[in-house]
This record gives structure tokens, sequence and C-alpha cells, in this order.
């Protein structure tokens, strides 16, 4: 078992400045690091090589994604603004995304680097694999960046996927904090791509990611959303991934699972109100590789979403590529003890209803 991983320097060097997020322009508050800044990205690149684990993985060296091969998703409107922005000192996507030069370059290179990814588990070259790429990509929709998305990295790869090599079924797990409305757009009338998106309820986008939407069309049913409430830990999770995203597998049978892997579920994070610790995330990638492996031969491909805080991204990140990989570094997680005490961790009755809704929606995925 090999798992493939990606990363490049450059991604590190997307700058999105001291925007202060949710408060207005001018001298309000002082300014400060945009939360979605380089350091979780580097602390968890820098754990991984630490640890040791970097060399149990196949480095996969990304490229830029071209022009033509982001269209097959983004309007060619969006993708020159970037363009135009990113050449004349940078600017803002939409809300809450700004960038600098060259990060139009570099976000061609984080969705390069999901195609990259994927092209290595379709051709059995790795097993799995994980894409450490930023900007991240699962909000950014047709025509808009969106909270700190430039480019749908892993819609654009799938696109690839199918355009390319024949990829057919696609199923999409997203349990980064926030509603993946960008992939959930893509794909809202597709029978052939099942999205389901674990997060906060109506974090983030405004009013998004609500049970109501189940996709439309011949896609009706293919749009999972498990909206859980905040305060959701490692108990409510697992019941999650258990009770409706295998069961949601298990009847859609992909032929490759995506994982929008964002840490900002977990029990530390400045912008979520979650408790999902490292070996939670441990655990979910354990369940979802069972599923791939009855399913889809194991083909597994993680696209790096948000995660915002410094000191446990590392961690989690550790976490989720010895399961990937099967190797265990030895390395413990130092907060872990500390937050499986945390009350509630365990899953709750409101907890188990709001799992409940969502599981009677799974069958109507046929
Ligand atoms: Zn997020």
């Amino acid at each position: 078992m090999t798992t493939g991983f990606v990363f490049h320097e450059l991604y590190l060097w997307h700058n999105t400045g001291n925007d202060p997020l949710f408060a207005p322009a001018g001298l309000t508050v002082q300014p400060g690091e945009h939360a979605e800044n380089p350091e979780t990205k580097r602390r968890m690149k820098n754990l991984l090589e630490v640890s040791g684990l970097t060399d149990h993985l196949a480095m996969l060296k990304p490229r830029p994604a071209t022009d033509d091969e982001l269209a097959r998703f983004h309007t060619r409107a969006h993708i020159d603004r970037i363009r135009q922005m990113s050449d004349s000192g940078g600017g803002d996507a939409s809300e809450m995304t700004p960038f600098g030069t060259g990060s139009f370059e570099i976000a061609k290179l984080a969705a390069g680097g999901a195609i990259v990814a994927l092209e290595a588990v379709l051709s059995g070259q790795v097993s799995n694999a994980y894409a450490l790429i930023r900007p991240p990509g699962h909000h950014a929709v047709a025509d808009l960046g969106m909270g700190f998305c430039l480019f749908a990295n892993a819609v654009v790869a799938i696109h690839h996927g199918r355009a390319v090599h024949g990829l057919g079924r696609v199923a999409v797990v997203d349990w980064d904090v926030h509603h993946g409305n960008g992939t959930q757009a893509a794909f809202y009338d597709d029978p052939q791509t099942l999205t389901i998106s674990l997060h906060a309820d109506r974090l983030y986008p405004a009013n998004s990611g609500t049970l109501a939407e189940r996709g439309e069309g011949a896609g009706f049913g293919y749009n999972l959303n498990i909206p859980l409430p905040p305060g959701s830990g490692d108990g409510a999770y697992l019941d999650a991934v258990q009770r409706v995203v295998l069961p949601a597998l298990h009847r859609f049978k992909p032929d490759l699972i995506v994982v929008a892997c964002g840490f900002d579920a977990s029990a530390a994070d400045p912008l979520g109100r979650m408790m999902v610790t490292s070996d939670g995330f441990a655990r979910m990638t354990a369940l979802v590789m069972q599923a791939a492996d009855a399913l889809c031969g194991g083909r597994i491909m993680m696209t790096h979403e948000g995660g915002y805080s410094a000191q446990y991204v590392p961690y989690c990140g550790l976490a989720v590529l010895e399961t990937l990989s099967g190797v265990s570094t030895g390395v413990v997680d130092p907060f872990l003890d500390h937050m499986k005490g945390f009350g509630q961790m365990e899953l709750q009755p409101h907890q188990a209803a709001a799992v409940d809704a969502a599981a009677a929606l799974v069958a109507d995925i046929g």
C-alpha cells in the first residue's frame, strides 16, 4: 500500500495579507493575520517530515492546471478576473478571499495538484493520495471565489478524470466544518456524483447546506447535507459517518472517493465550533477506507481544505496520513487526552437526532 502526497513550496506563498475577515474596512480594529495563512499547512508538512512519515509517502509533483482544465467548471470570466487581479497586485475574489501577486499561478498549481493526485490513484501508481494544496477549493463556485477559495480544486480534478481517463461514479465526502457549497453546486444535477457534506449547521456560507438541498433533476437525491449542531465531537462525527456516509456510499457504489479534508472541525479551531480530535479524524479516515476497499479498490483522493489552528492541524494531518498509509510514527498527539475529556465529546441525543434526519434521506440514493 502506497500513499501519494502532493505538496509544493509555492502553496505557502499565496498571500492573504492581514484581512480582518468580518471587521469592516478602516481603522476599526487592529489588522491581524488572515485566518487562512500558510502556517497550518507549513507546520503540518513539517510534522510529517520530522515524524519520519514523509519517508513512507510517494511524493507527487504538482503541475499547474491549464485554463481549459479550470474551464470545465469555472467561467472564462472568473478565470480572467483572477488572472488580471493577480497580475496587478492582487485583490479580493469576493467575500473574505483576498490574494496577492502570483496567486493566480499558485491557485492553478493547487488545482493541478489535485489533478496529479487523482491521476496517480486512477493509474494505480499509488493506493490513495493526499494533496496538501493551497488555496483551498470547496467554496469556489463557477463564476466566483468564496471563503478563501479561488478555484474548486477537487471539482476540476474530477472533471479532468472524467474527460481524460473515463472516470465514472465519484463520491465526495466533505468533512470540513463549513458547507462544501462549491462542490455541491458543481454536481447538483449530476447523478454520477454523490456529494456529501458534514458541517456545522449554517456556519458558512450563510444559510447554506441544509437538509433540503438534495440535488435537482436527475441529480435529486445525490446531494446529501449533514448539518450538525455546534459542539459536536468525535461521537457525533463518527455516528454521522457510520449511519449516513457509509450507507450512502454503499448504495451509490462509487468508482472513486474524494475526501474534502478540512481540519476546522477540530476542538482547537478558531473559526469552527466543533470538537473533533486527531483520533476522530483518523477513525473517520479508517471508516471511509473500509468503504473504499469494499467498493472501489481502495481508491481515495483527499484534498486539503480548511483548518486554522496552527498548533493542532499538524497532529490531525499526521493522524489522517498515518491511517491512509498504514504507517505509525509513534508520535503522540499531546492534546489528545485533554480533548478526549471535554464534556459531551460522546454522541448527545440532539446530535443523534440531527444524524437521524440526514439518515432518512439515504434511501433516495439509488
Ligand atoms: Zn472550512
